[in-house]
């Protein structure tokens, strides 16, 4: 059984705290995300699942009542090791059965992302499964997914559904994840991906299939509350601007917030869609310059996936200094799905930034913690470890927070604590 039990870290080498320097709300942006908060030799304090004090080590071994309710607390020894917020994964698929292994090989021969999808592979080819797969063998899934990515210091987890494709594969879908979420400790927030590609049975017909969407799916969904977002792949292959825009009203008359999946493979004029304020646009490949400096003056986060570019054997990847320096903020995640980002791994989407899109270090970790809290507009609770907020931290066995991202492919968590849970339990 897992405990909540209150925690008290000290000797923390690093840690990173993520508090805003600025005082300004809203996403960090600019030169902002390089500000992570550190202190050296640091202590933090968490009761009841939230984050009670912050500070140095001297200073929380000073106070008189936490030195008398010491022996209640479970003191954790950081001595040589990094504290982060526990990473917010913003962009996830974790609903399928079975990993793409003909995709992976045909890719590997030289098959591109489409002729694969026009020879029945792609994401078509996870939907007959889905479609098929009980309710507990789709829970199990997830909650596979759910157990590992908190191994990697992953403590909010954002989740679609989109591999199910009818009213009733797509209701299971977000049952199997609303189902997971209860019994894990971390934080999970559902997202109908209903509008992800059109089905078989509406080839030709895509009109028809995002009408169902419109009309069948999101009422159910919002009156049901399977999920807080709406999503949309629009791109070559998918949906178009026209069709975003009919899903993206439906949501709005249902209450529902929107995000979505946009500019992967070919570019979309994006300022049209900021009327629905949208709390993220990801992927981003071919963002025109107009739009950069469009968003910069808004809140909805560009959220890179660059596991998805490192899976496909892309020479490109999303744009993230342009986007930096423009002052659009910017999110990473992990965009874990089984055909173009098979990786639950942040600290991997964070090297492939630092490597593969000149971001810094400091700028990955905010893109993964705080500006991922905003990507999910749960900032008022997650992504920086401050008193108040969720008790949500990922220990490192590192000595440099730099290490993190460096040592890429190796998994250096230590300990995660999600809401207050410690996993693996001490
Ligand atoms: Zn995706």
């Amino acid at each position: 059984m897992l405990r909540k039990q209150a925690l008290l870290l000290v000797n923390i080498g690093q840690l990173l705290t993520l508090h805003s320097v600025s005082g300004k709300v809203g996403p960090r942006r600019g030169r902002e995300l390089r500000e992570v908060g550190i202190i050296h030799d640091g202590a933090v304090l968490c009761v009841g699942g939230k984050i009670v004090s912050v500070g140095t080590t001297r200073a929380a071994l000073r106070d008189p009542w936490l030195n008398k309710s010491r022996r209640r607390f479970l003191e954790i020894d950081c001595r040589g090791k990094v504290v982060l917020p526990g990473f917010v994964d913003s962009h996830t698929h974790p609903v399928f059965v079975h990993p793409r292994l003909v995709d992976f090989e045909k890719r590997i021969e030289g098959a591109s992302y489409e002729q694969i999808a026009s020879a029945g592979g792609g994401i078509r080819s996870s939907l007959e499964a889905v479609r098929a797969a009980s309710s507990s063998e789709l829970t199990e899934k997830v909650s596979d997914f759910l157990r590992q990515t908190a191994s990697y210091g992953t403590t909010t987890v954002e989740a679609k559904s989109g591999y199910g494709l009818t009213r009733d594969s797509e209701i299971k879908s977000l049952k199997a994840i609303l189902q997971t979420a209860i019994a894990w400790p971390g934080t999970v927030v559902p997202t109908f991906l209903g509008a992800h590609v059109v089905p078989k049975e509406f080839e030709g017909r895509s009109q028809k299939y995002v009408e169902s969407v419109c009309k069948d799916m999101v009422p159910v969904v919002a009156r049901r509350k399977l999920a807080r977002f709406v999503d949309v792949f629009c791109d070559k292959g998918a949906f178009n601007g026209r069709e975003m825009e009919q899903v993206f009203e439906a949501a709005a008359a249902h209450h529902l917030e929107v995000r979505a999946h946009v500019c992967q493979l070919s570019p979309t004029p994006l300022a049209p869609f900021l009327r629905f304020h949208p709390a993220s646009f990801d992927h981003m490949d071919h963002v025109s310059d107009a739009d950069i400096s469009t968003l910069a003056a808004h809140d909805t986060v560009a959220t890179l996936v660059p596991g998805a570019n490192y899976f496909l054997g892309l020479a490109t990847y999303p744009p993230a200094r342009k986007l930096i320096d423009a002052g659009v903020p910017v999110a990473l995640a992990t965009d874990f799905n089984p055909g173009t980002s098979p990786t639950i791994s942040m600290p991997m989407a964070m090297s492939l930034a630092c490597t593969h899109m000149k971001m810094l270090p400091t700028e990955a970790i905010s893109a993964a913690t705080i500006n991922g809290a905003w990507a999910l507009r749960l900032a008022d609770r997650k992504g920086s470890i401050e008193p108040g907020k969720d008790a949500d931290l990922a220990i490192f066995d590192v000595r440099d927070f730099r290490e993190v991202p460096y040592w890429f492919g190796a998994n250096r968590c230590y300990r995660t604590i999600l809401n207050g849970t410690i996993l693996p339990e001490i």
